[in-house]
């Protein structure tokens, strides 16, 4: 039956506070450090089944660890809101733990209507991809993805699941009308267009290279500067072209964020310099464009300085478009789209079943840091958008 329903501020506050709850279930004192299945993650359990549990939701814990509620619909169709509840090490509260609190406000804010589709509210076990070095395992066991065998199939009994029973994870992808996606946007544009909440449009394309210069390491002082092959000037060189290309190219985002120089010492100039590529842009052919170009730049530097360039590809993964029709019945209630430069669970899921993403605006742009927070009205506006997007959902399928 329905009963009066609470105010959105109130639910935004809620959600707010259970984030902050879910924050103190940490593995170290002095943060929150929560990886995959460890041990704080049954307190994290504990306190969301009780909220879930009162909102009249049967909740289950699958093999992989995902929590799932489900709150019941007037017909077998269901309709997925979720993201993670694993943290990187010294994160923020609302990375991840706020779509899944944002989940309960709309079933919350549902005041115990039914609607013609069941809600299943996911809390996924691991997206960060810090315990095993391998991102997205919760969803990926939602979409059949996984292969649970060694360290981590122990890791999943020793919190007390059984590893047998993962192929039970999976979705009746047949059944799913959709999967919703709210989450902290983690970087700065929200904040410079001065807008609560945008619409995902798709989940840009990355990749990844590890890059090796190879000269001469020789000594710093007795070296004359033109007799030099200095594998790290040339490194150097060419994080400065990779900027620039960047910086050039609409919307590409291109880092070195990681240089190593052999032996690394202040008096020998360096033999080797080791440097990781990151190359992102929502178009998968602007950004292979710009890879192969930086890798030209690289090898054209190396030519000219005398020293030897390779390069190794770590990732290529193509852009995840949301689905369109979802996006349309989100912009309803939110008329700003943005593509996703960071990966998640909706880009795991968008395989199987229509999938979108409501980012949140991040004050200061800050994520990853125990600093990261939102504000109260963007998150009721968040959930008013929700709850807009279900009723017209419901009106569809009624
Ligand atoms: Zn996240």
């Amino acid at each position: 039956m329905a009963e009066p329903a609470k105010p959105q501020i109130l639910l935004a506050e809620e959600a707010i506070a259970r984030c902050r709850t879910l924050a103190g279930f940490s593995e170290n004192s002095t943060g929150l450090t929560r990886t995959f299945l460890s041990p704080p993650m049954h307190a994290c359990h504990q306190a969301i089944s009780k909220w879930m549990q009162s909102l009249e939701m049967l909740v289950e814990t699958d093999a992989i660890g995902n929590l799932r509620g489900v709150y019941p619909g007037l017909s077998e169709r269901r309709l997925i809101i979720g993201s993670h509840i694993d943290t990187v090490p010294n994160a923020g509260a609302f990375d991840g733990a706020l779509g899944v609190m944002i989940g309960l406000a709309l079933v919350d804010g549902l005041a115990r209507q039914r609607l013609p589709f069941e809600i299943e509210v996911i809390a996924f076990s691991e997206e960060e991809g810090v315990r095993f070095a391998k991102p997205f395992l919760g969803s990926l066991a939602l979409v059949g993805g996984l292969n649970l065998e060694g360290a981590m199939a122990q890791a999943v009994r020793d919190f007390g699941l059984d590893p047998e029973r993962i192929d039970e994870a999976k979705l009746d992808a047949s059944r799913v009308i959709g999967y919703v996606e709210f989450h902290i946007e983690q970087g700065p544009v929200l904040e410079e267009v001065d807008l609560p909440l945008a619409v995902v449009a798709a989940i840009a394309g990355q990749s990844r290279f590890a890059v090796t210069f190879t000269g001469a390491a020789n000594h710093a002082g007795t070296t004359p500067m033109r007799m030099r092959r200095d594998a790290l000037a040339a490194a150097a060189e060419w994080v400065l072209a990779v900027e620039r290309t960047a910086l050039v190219t609409e919307g590409l985002v291109a880092t070195v964020g990681s240089i190593e120089a052999l032996p690394n010492a202040g008096n020998v100039i360096a033999g080797e310099a080791r440097v990781g590529l990151d190359v992102r842009h929502q178009a998968d052919e602007v950004r292979l464009t710009a890879v192969k170009q930086l890798l030209d730049e690289a090898a054209e530097i190396g030519l000219r300085r005398g020293v030897g360039v390779a390069w190794s590809e770590r990732l290529n993964q193509a852009t995840v478009q949301m689905d369109a029709d979802l996006i349309a019945l989100a912009e309803r209630a939110v008329p700003f789209k943005m593509v996703s430069g960071a990966g998640h669970d909706a880009m795991i899921l968008a395989a199987v079943v229509p999938s979108v993403m409501l980012f949140v605006r991040s004050p200061g742009g800050v994520s990853h840091h125990p600093d990261e927070t939102v504000r109260a009205e963007d998150v009721a506006a968040a959930i008013g958008a929700g709850l807009s997007l279900l009723q017209d959902l419901a009106k569809r399928y009624n």
